[in-house]
């Protein structure tokens, strides 16, 4: 797939791929060795039969390829953007050990959008068995679960607490990554299947957990959107934003359009990006699109990076600057961020997560004049809800405590995504979902 250019796409929030023509998908579709016992359908957390659609693919029979991939996922032209498919799927394609392996997701994604764009089927939904499942949460954990049900012939209403549907898909992944109508388009799709989706529905608040314990089962799909902080001193002052407020102010409040959306942000001319992941990345990336020189801060080697090495380019092609082994001590201001108090890091030995762990160099103290701080070191599940459940098992972190088939410590509660595993990715998500919308259809057919 061939990017924009950098300093074309670094002043709009348009799509960097331009994707597969139906030439070049085909051509990508032929390279596939049809494996008769295919790793890359195991590499799938929602177990895509790959091969037989890329086989429609390769025969140019563009609908039958869309049907073969919604039989498994019906957020395609979504995972085709923004699975980590170099550890998934791809990373276990057999051509990999030779050449390069096969672009499974943008070949996914080619297809789901030209279904978009050519009027989509839905698959089909079984007769009404009269059961009534309530999902908490429309991320892509929820989405999956309540389509899975949907289609199981249960009768599924979606609560979700802010005024639009996606969680992270819609609130935090930039429009250049991750295209706001491809989102809406298939969200509709989960919708035609029957299910009810109730947006500003807070449950916990506007809806009670008696309400929601009345459902004959349950999904839990309210994700990790609780970020974390530094706690070093200045963080409260104006101008440092966690990531995900920032990005919710840009993505789904539409800040970039204020005055237009009332929704304001500060535009930092010098901004500052702390953390190494790619909510990091996309932080600084939307900042620069904004205007601003982006300089990032991370504490250990680029190498140690948990951002996906794509992002990572792009990021540097977008002129965003790398501090890497530097840590902040200090946010500095009066009342407004003036700069940033780093000190220098050595890598040391490896720590308990398998990385070099980074230590203070005596005496490489430095300031960075910024004018905007935003935070993106990680975050945590969503309490609100789930601290209200009583008798609902959580460990340490405050996830949900589930087995293989989300099951949680409540017969006929299950959970599934973020709020189960802390924060992962979209398909691992979508995968859990799967799992437990299974085991939720069997305990409801008495299996
Ligand atoms: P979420 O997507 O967080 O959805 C949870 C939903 O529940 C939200 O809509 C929330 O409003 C709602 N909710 C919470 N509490 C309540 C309540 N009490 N009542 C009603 N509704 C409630 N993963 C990838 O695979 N690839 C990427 O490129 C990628 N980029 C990312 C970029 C950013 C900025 C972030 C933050 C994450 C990214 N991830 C990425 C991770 C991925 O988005 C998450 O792992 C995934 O969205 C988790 O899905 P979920 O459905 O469990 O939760
Ligand atoms: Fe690969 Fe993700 Fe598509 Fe599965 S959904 S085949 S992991 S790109």
């Amino acid at each position: 797939m061939s990017d924009r250019p950098a300093d074309v796409r670094i002043h709009d929030f348009k799509e960097v791929d331009s994707g597969l023509s139906a030439a070049e998908a085909i051509a990508e579709a032929e390279r596939c060795l049809q494996c008769k016992k295919p790793f890359c359908i195991k590499g799938c957390p929602v177990c895509i039969d790959i091969p037989a659609f890329i086989r429609e693919v390769a025969d140019g029979n563009f609908p039958a390829a869309a049907r073969a991939l919604k039989e498994q996922n019906m957020l395609p032209a979504i995972c085709g953007r923004v699975c980590p498919q170099e550890t998934q799927c791809e990373g276990v394609c057999i051509l990999g050990n030779k050449e390069t392996a096969i672009r499974i997701g943008a070949i996914e994604r080619f297809v789901a959008d030209r279904e978009r764009e050519n009027g989509a089927e839905l698959p089909e939904v079984a007769r009404p068995t009269g059961k009534r499942v309530a999902v908490v949460g429309s991320g892509p954990a929820g989405l999956t679960a309540a389509a899975e049900l949907a289609r199981a012939g249960h009768a599924v209403t979606i609560f979700e607490s802010l005024h639009e549907a996606g969680g992270v898909l819609a609130y935090g992944i930039p429009a250049f990554r991750l295209p706001k109508d491809v989102v809406n388009a298939e969200i509709d799709q989960v919708l035609a299947l029957g299910v009810r989706l109730k947006k500003n529905h807070l449950v916990g608040r506007s809806v009670s957990v008696d309400e929601l314990l009345g459902y004959d089962a349950v999904f839990l799909g309210t994700g990790a959107g609780l970020p974390a902080f530094m706690c070093i001193p200045g963080e409260n002052l104006n101008g440092v934003y966690s990531a995900n407020e920032f990005l919710t102010r840009v993505n789904l409040m539409r800040a970039d359009a204020f005055p237009e959306s009332d929704t304001p942000v500060l535009h930092g001319a010098r901004v500052a990006v702390i953390g190494g992941g790619n909510v990091a990345m996309d932080a600084a990336r939307v900042a620069r699109r904004q205007g601003a020189k982006v300089s990032l801060i991370y504490r250990r080697g680029e190498e140690e990076m948990p951002a996906r090495r794509a992002e990572v380019l792009h990021a540097k092609e977008e002129g965003i600057e790398f501090l890497t082994c530097t840590n902040p001590i200090r946010i500095l201001g009066e009342q407004h961020v003036t700069g940033v108090e780093c000190v220098k890091m050595s890598l040391c030995g490896i720590d308990a997560s398998g990385r070099r762990s980074p230590e203070p160099i005596e005496g490489s103290e430095f300031t960075l004049d910024v004018d905007m701080v935003v935070q993106a070191i990680g975050t945590s599940p969503n309490p609100l809800l789930v601290s209200l459940i009583p008798g609902l098992e959580r460990a340490r972190k405050g996830n949900v405590v589930v087995d293989e088939n989300g099951r949680t410590s409540i017969p006929h509660v299950y959970a599934g995504g973020d709020i189960a595993t802390g924060a992962a990715t979209v398909i691992e998500a979508m995968g859990s979902a799967k799992r437990a919308a299974a085991a939720i259809n069997a305990m409801l057919k008495g299996e």
